[in-house]
């Protein structure tokens, strides 16, 4: 099988572009390279170092006939959408398009897209399920929701499968702390450099932290199931900033001291996934908790000296 995936010299993309690799899969990466590395790309894959906007990726498509896209490739920085959404806009709603239309014209199969839980803005309740409203609260949220609505219409009107997949904060080893909820690696990137932490307020609001290798398996099991599904990947667990950090310590085996700065405006205090139509479609599960993926995150990310 012939698969693309846009975003694989990143850091989720490459992981998945691993794991696709590992299933036997001809893996084609599309990446232009403006957050990725080239040495993120796994050895078998080939890498297309292109714009998603660009008509050479869509020549790309066409010549290789993926099977599957897996779409990844994006502007995925919140304060980045806010600072500059025309750019936001045209990588997340252009690159997208260009994609979905790359992928009509090949006759690709299915299109998996890379969602967030961002597109549901600021919800009240502390569970989010696939229900709830989606009212983003950043450009960002705004321009994959808006992707997400082309893939739906493409859908419709040209028959092409989809899963969506929103997936809740993701961490893991070759995140860089920059981009979309990389607490981890901003703590593990100020470990390195021997910087106490920051944390904002008390440390005691609560996200929905997933291992990028859950994140990994759930766009491995989209490749047959979840025919046009919109579907939360979280692990439907409440993790806090100063549960990290607990986690963080008992990986060094010493106590991590801290800064402390005031609550960040606008901050959402409690959230997490409702994860349990996504167990039901894909039959997957989160398999990784907190303790696991933290330690794997650290034991690949610093020197066992740190
Ligand atoms: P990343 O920045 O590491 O990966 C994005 C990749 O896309 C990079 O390799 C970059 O070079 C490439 N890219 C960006 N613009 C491009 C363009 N115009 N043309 C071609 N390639 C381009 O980010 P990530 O954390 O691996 O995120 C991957 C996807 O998952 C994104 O779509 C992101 O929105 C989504 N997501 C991430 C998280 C998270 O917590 N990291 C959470 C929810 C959703």
């Amino acid at each position: 099988m012939i698969v693309a995936v846009t975003g694989g010299a990143g850091f989720i993309g490459s992981h998945l572009s691993e794991a696709l690799l590992a299933a036997g899969a001809d893996v084609h990466v599309i990446d232009n390279l403006s957050s990725g590395y080239r040495a993120n790309v796994p050895a078998g894959a080939v890498l297309h170092e292109t714009d998603i906007r660009s008509p050479e990726a869509r020549t790309v498509i066409a010549c290789i006939r993926p099977e599957v896209i897996y779409h990844l490739a994006a502007q995925a920085d919140v304060q980045r959408s806010i600072d500059n959404p025309v750019e936001d806009a045209s990588v997340n709603v252009e690159g997208t398009l260009n994609m979905l239309e790359a992928s009509r014209q090949a006759g690709a199969r299915k299109f998996v897209f890379a969602s967030t839980s961002a597109v549901y803005g600021n919800v009240a309740k502390e569970v989010v399920s696939e229900r709830a409203k989606a009212e983003p609260m950043s450009f960002y949220g705004l321009s994959k929701r808006t992707a997400e609505q082309y893939i739906r219409i493409y859908s419709q009107l040209h028959g092409l499968d989809y899963t969506i997949l929103r997936y809740g904060n993701v961490y893991g080893p070759r995140q860089t702390p920059k981009g979309e909820g990389g607490v981890v690696a901003v703590f593990l990137d100020r470990l390195r450099q021997a910087i106490p932490p920051t944390v904002h307020g008390d440390g005691e609001q609560t996200r929905d932290f997933v291992y990028v290798k859950d994140i990994v398996a759930a766009n491995i099991a989209a490749f047959a199931r979840g025919a046009r599904e919109t579907l939360n990947v979280g692990t439907g667990r409440a993790t806090s900033v100063n549960d990290l950090l607990r986690l963080l310590e008992l990986c060094r085996g010493a106590p991590i001291a801290r800064r402390h700065a005031p609550a960040r405006a606008g901050d959402i205090r409690h959230s997490r996934l409702d994860p349990r139509r996504a167990r039901r479609v894909l039959r997957w599960d989160s398999a990784y908790d907190a303790a696991a993926g933290i330690a794997e995150t650290y034991a690949s990310t610093l020197p066992s000296s740190l």
